[in-house]
């Protein structure tokens, strides 16, 4: 049997506003804040299409340098203004201590750890220290490694540096040779946390492992089919000329019709 949703919000419950409704839990917005005007027209446009937190990247953990490496700490007062002109929550991506402090000084409701910073123990442990005393609610990517236990292990320092609203995100695996996914899903990876940890909320990232707009809608509906709490998907105001991560993101008015499709989900009792 899967999570149930009523579960799921207990356990998330100052992240998750769904406690009366059996839907899934929906972060949407950009991969990266770029501009004060495409995150605030962003999240406007998201704010009544089923969406709960909004998310922006405000530093970009790229793989390789050279490209857009975020905007840094001033996008974290536009993440500010998407609250009080929204009521959507919203979150980022931490990597360091300086990050968890800068997001903390600004009030943003909730962090991800990114796949890549997961991989390392040594971050993820600076990144709880950072947060003793603090109860945040703190999402953690899977790794960029097929590492389960390394996953379980980046969520279980946080819980011991008292976070007690944890969850897991999967966002897939990148692949040596040809794939049509530019992170394959390895759906066994996240099903096999969901089994040793089935109070965890667990969402499914799509778009960072379709990295194209016409892969997402499977992915999603595999997760949901999967029983897995929610989905992250990247949506821009202009998806097509975002700073980063342009192939993969869709506009709201897409996620809107994506999300309503979606809404046939089968939910076990
Ligand atoms: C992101 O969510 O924009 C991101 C960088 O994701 P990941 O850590 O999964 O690559
Ligand atoms: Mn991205």
């Amino acid at each position: 049997a899967g999570i149930t949703i009523a579960q799921t919000n207990m356990n998330m419950k100052s992240v998750s506003n769904l406690s009366t409704h059996a839907q899934p839990l929906i972060i949407a917005g950009p991969c990266s804040a770029e501009t004060e005007e495409q995150v605030l027209a962003t999240a406007h446009q998201l704010k009544d299409a089923g969406v709960s937190i909004f998310r922006a990247g405000i530093w970009k953990p790229r793989t390789r340098p050279g490209s857009f490496e975020g905007v840094g700490t001033p996008g974290l007062a536009w993440l500010q203004r998407v609250q009080r002109e929204t009521g959507l929550r919203v979150a980022t991506e931490v990597a360091n201590t300086i990050h968890v402090q800068q997001c903390l000084q600004h009030g943003i409701d909730v962090l991800w750890i990114g796949a890549r910073t997961t991989a390392n123990p040594f971050a993820v442990q600076e990144i709880a220290d950072a947060l003793k005393g603090v109860d945040i609610p703190v999402l953690v990517k899977n790794p960029v490694n097929p590492d389960v236990q390394l996953w379980l292990g980046a969520i279980e320092r946080l819980e011991k540096a008292g976070i007690s609203q944890t969850g897991a995100i999967h966002r897939g695996i990148s692949p040596l040779g040809k794939s049509v996914y530019r992170n394959n899903p390895e759906w066994n990876m996240p099903m096999t946390l969901k089994e040793l940890r089935p109070d965890l909320m667990l969402i499914n990232d799509p778009s960072h492992i379709a990295g194209n707009r016409e892969l997402l809608a499977g992915i999603a509906e595999t997760a949901l089919a999967l029983h897995m709490d929610g989905l992250m998907i990247e949506t821009h105001i202009q998806p097509e000329v975002a700073w980063s991560d342009a192939a993969q993101q869709i506009s709201p008015q897409a996620l809107a019709e994506l999300l309503a499709k979606l809404s046939g989900r089968p939910l076990d009792a």
